[in-house]
């Protein structure tokens, strides 16, 4: 190892964030916090910024920078403060800014995650909505510019763990068959639909194996998650749809898999802790300690694995059809489902009801292509804006 690393976390305050800090915390000879960042959370940030010392900062609600700046005052913490997502933007293009964690939640960070790549950054993904919506453009701008683009989702993380070093070219030309996805089904794998009318938010973000923030635990048990997931890996991989297999296992113990032709299937292990992909990618290609347990098989005893049930789950059917679709369909896809799981945690949707919405919405346009960012965040708009008629129709049949 040469140089020390220069970090940007983008979302900071939040559950990668943590992570992350936790993992470069335990290396301060391998990592350097130069700018740490967060929506709205002046005083965690501002806590953060006394622990890590970064030397920039920036809140995207830029109406809270005034008292970011007197917290930090108060915390001793001298740190450039920026704000607004154009603050975001000039961290990500900093000429100090080796690494950038990409780990704001939904389509929000899509502006920040992108100027990441168009900086030719290291970019570690945890950002997957980003991807979703923006695909062909965030693809395209990370081979122009070379960025060099390394999953965090854990199973993205454990695919990229799993392919052959040093193949280029399509999946067949690897000698890979299918990419196997696994996922736990979250915490309502095997309670009836019928029973599903009711659920609260805290029930739906209760996930059995990992702690996360509050959207992607709702995705998790409407398994909107592995759909988003499905879309990832086609970007990520260039895997076509029918390469794509999910398979639900409930101990979250294998992280993916990767099936060759000769019938090898290498697959990746560890305890759920984002510690584990984060460190393998922020050290990548050398491995660092993380204060992740060893995994005990012993104790584990056994590991399952299901048929994904598209009847319980309507959103891995959705996803696969947005894949199949393209253009603008997965970023209608992840609009109309950020409304929704928003529309569910405010208590104005039952949880039933968001792959409704999610489908009327991709319904009701035609998918377009999608080849600028203008593009993009029009297509995003569009679908937000149907997305929340829905719901307000729904409510008031409701009432
Ligand atoms: P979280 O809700 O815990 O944290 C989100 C972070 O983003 C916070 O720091 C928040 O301040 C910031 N943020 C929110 N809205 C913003 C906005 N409009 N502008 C700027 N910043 C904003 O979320 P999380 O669980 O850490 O997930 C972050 C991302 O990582 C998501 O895309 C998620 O799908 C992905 N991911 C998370 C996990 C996990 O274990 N938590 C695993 C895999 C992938
Ligand atoms: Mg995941």
């Amino acid at each position: 190892m040469s140089t020390i690393q220069n970090i940007a976390i983008f979302g900071a305050t939040g559950s990668i964030g943590a992570s992350t800090l936790d993992v470069v915390a335990r290396h301060p000879a391998r990592f350097r916090v130069v700018a740490l960042t967060a929506n709205r959370q002046v005083d965690e940030l501002a806590e953060l910024c006394r622990r890590h010392r970064p030397e920039y900062v920036c809140v995207a609600d830029a109406a809270r920078a005034p008292r970011l700046r007197e917290r930090l005052a108060t915390a001793g913490a001298s740190c450039k403060v920026l704000a607004g997502e154009e603050g975001l933007v000039e961290i990500a293009s900093l000429p100090e800014v080796d690494c950038v964690m990409a780990a704001i939640v939904g389509a929000a960070g899509l502006r920040a995650t992108l100027a990441a790549a168009a900086a030719g950054k290291k970019l570690l993904l945890a950002n997957k909505e980003a991807l979703v919506v923006a695909g062909p453009v965030f693809m395209e701008t990370v081979r122009a510019k070379r960025a060099t683009l390394l999953p965090i989702d854990s199973e993205h993380n454990a695919i990229f763990q799993c392919l052959p070093p040093f193949a280029s070219g399509e999946l067949a030309a690897k000698g890979i068959r299918r990419i196997l996805l696994t996922g736990s089904g979250g915490p309502f794998r095997a309670r009836a639909r019928t029973d599903l009318h009711r659920v609260t938010p805290d029930e739906a973000c209760a996930h059995p194996n990992w702690v996360m923030g509050r959207k992607i635990s709702v995705d998790s048990a409407t398994m909107m998650n592995k759909g988003l997931e499905i879309i990832e890996a086609h970007w990520l991989f260039g895997a076509k749809p029918e390469q794509i297999q999910v398979v639900v296992h409930p101990q979250s113990v294998v992280h993916s898999m990767v099936e060759y032709v000769d019938g090898s299937v290498i697959a990746q292990l560890g305890h759920p802790d984002m510690r584990t992909p984060i460190a393998q990618a922020l050290a990548y290609p050398e491995r660092i300690d993380t204060g992740v347990p060893p995994l005990d098989l012993f104790r584990i005893g056994s590991l399952g694995f299901e048929q994904p049930d598209f009847e319980r789950f309507p959103a891995l059917g959705l996803a696969y059809s947005a894949l199949r679709t393209g253009g603008a369909a997965p970023a209608t896809l992840n609009a109309a489902n950020e409304v929704a799981v928003a529309a569910f945690l405010e208590g104005r949707l039952p949880f039933l009801r968001i792959t409704a919405v999610i489908e009327e919405t991709l319904n009701a346009f035609d998918s377009g292509p999608l080849h600028t960012l203008d593009e993009v965040l029009a297509a995003d708009a569009r679908a937000r804006a149907r997305a929340g008629q829905i719901v307000a129709r729904l409510n008031s049949n409701a009432a």
